[in-house]
């Protein structure tokens, strides 16, 4: 487990439809295991490793690059900066957050608030709605003006850190699926299939990326790897947890943009059972991962999803189990190993 490497993945930004970034980091990470390399028009990344068969099929792994983030939408007249939002963001936990603005130089902000001697009661007990917040980046309109244009990216500002068990911090989603791909994709000795490992584009804004991927690629299995909702927590009833911190890789059965092939799904979860790898099922009633777009492509491929447990999701204090990650970096190696025994 490199923290250096997931920490660098964390701290390295990639908005909806500007992953140029983000991608350049992944590209140097899996390039020197790959036969081929190559970008598509949509920004997508794909690295081949060409498979030991006679006729190779072809797996799809896919994490996502983009993260949840902003544009600027308006400057205003006293220089605090507007922005709208892309992925699906909690008003709740935006307030009081640093942030940086991608303009003609990083910029640091602050996602600004009224203070609290200045509320009415009622005012405390309401959420600011996402189009009222701003930021606020401590210089006069005319230097903001001419540092900053609408369209620039902004992404929030968090340190990856350990927590106990966990590592904690912005955009574990995806950037931890990320980090579990390039891993799998190094340690994977040989296999019968062609293994593509695919960074994808603008899953935060209704997986597009993968969707354009996976018809330009037509692969004959895909596997999405991204976090899922760990609800282990006060305030959620068990039955609605989902899944747990430190009981092992998650496998997919459904959310609400892909139900996984029920094969698929079975080989996984005996592959993990003689392997010996931690593992739970996962049924998650909202979300969807890049899983969605490639089941869709052309004729229907089938697909599945390996999840991270993920607390606090879409915040920037999102926490992964150390275990949890580890594990799912074990069955996505020998899904790479063994896909040839997988047949449908
Ligand atoms: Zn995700």
């Amino acid at each position: 487990m490199s923290f250096e490497l997931l920490h660098k993945l964390c701290s390295t930004p990639g908005v909806p439809g500007r992953e140029e970034i983000f991608r350049e980091v992944v590209s140097k990470e899996l390039a020197p295991y790959a036969d081929e390399m190559y970008t598509d028009a949509m920004g997508n990344l794909f690295a081949r490793r060409r498979g030991t068969g006679k006729n190779p099929r072809k797996i799809m792994i896919a994490a996502h690059m983009d993260e949840i983030s902003f544009i600027v939408k308006n400057i205003h007249k006293d220089g605090f900066v507007y922005f709208h939002p892309l992925g699906g963001f909690d008003p709740r936990v935006l307030v009081a957050q640093r942030v940086k603005v991608y303009g003609r130089e990083v910029l640091d902000g602050i996602i600004g608030i009224k203070p609290t001697h200045f509320t009415t009661p009622e005012e405390r007990q309401k959420v600011t709605p996402l189009d009222d917040l701003f930021i606020d980046l401590g210089l006069p309109v005319d230097k903001v003006k001419e540092l900053v244009r609408v369209g620039d990216c902004i992404t929030l500002e968090r340190e990856l850190i350990r927590v106990g068990n966990f590592y904690c911090g912005k955009t574990l989603d995806d950037r931890v699926g990320v980090y579990t791909m390039i891993e799998a994709f190094r340690k994977f000795s040989t296999s019968e299939d062609d293994i593509y490992a695919v960074a994808t584009v603008q899953e935060e804004i209704g997986v597009r990326g993968a969707l354009t991927a996976s018809f330009g690629l037509a692969p004959d299995i895909g596997i999405a790897i991204d976090i899922t909702i760990a609800a282990d927590m006060p305030g959620v009833e068990e039955k609605d947890h989902c899944v747990g911190m430190g009981k092992g890789a998650a496998i997919k059965i459904l959310d609400s943009y892909s139900v996984s092939h029920y094969g698929l799904v079975s080989f996984l979860r005996d592959l993990a059972e003689k392997k010996d790898i931690h593992h739970q099922m996962e049924v998650l009633p909202r979300g969807g991962t890049d899983a969605g777009g490639m089941q869709l492509s052309r004729a229907g491929i089938p697909v599945c999803t390996l999840s991270i447990p993920c607390r606090y999701t879409h915040s920037v204090v999102e926490s992964v189990h150390q275990d949890d990650v580890a594990m799912t970096i074990r069955l996505l190696t020998d899904f790479l190993e063994h896909s040839a025994e997988f047949t449908y």
